[in-house]
């Protein structure tokens, strides 16, 4: 698993939102598995998201989960259903609502593991 985290994270880095993609049956994961949870095979390939998506669900948090969070309350979380066909949960504006179409990006975040890049949606143009 450590290497699929790795994998993610470098393309997060790069400003890209990586999910997995099953060559044996065509579905699509953004949940990282060393296999298909479909099918069970293990011939996963990887795609990049365009950047483009609609709001499944979004909630404002008023606490902080960890202490890299404190100075971000109050913060959104959305699941956000990408143009792929893969459900994500991103960071995101405050004022979003369900079914509006958002915008994908990615904001660093300091975590007691480094510097992380988190996708993050806003709405779009
Ligand atoms: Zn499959």
């Amino acid at each position: 698993m450590r290497a699929l985290l790795d994998r993610y994270r470098a393309d997060a880095e790069a400003g890209r939102l990586a999910f997995q993609s099953c060559r044996a049956c065509g579905a699509n994961q953004a949940f990282l598995r060393p296999f298909c949870q479909a099918c069970g095979s293990e011939d996963i390939d990887w795609r990049h998201a365009a950047g483009g998506g609609t709001v499944a669900a979004h909630s404002v948090l008023h606490r902080a989960p960890t202490p890299d969070y404190r100075a971000k309350v109050p913060y959104a979380i959305a699941l956000v259903d990408l143009d792929e066909g893969v459900r994500v949960m991103t960071h995101a504006d405050l004022d979003l609502s369900v079914g509006q179409r958002v915008a994908l990006s990615f904001a660093p975040h300091e975590s007691a593991e480094g510097t992380l890049h988190l996708p993050r949606v806003s709405a779009a143009e």
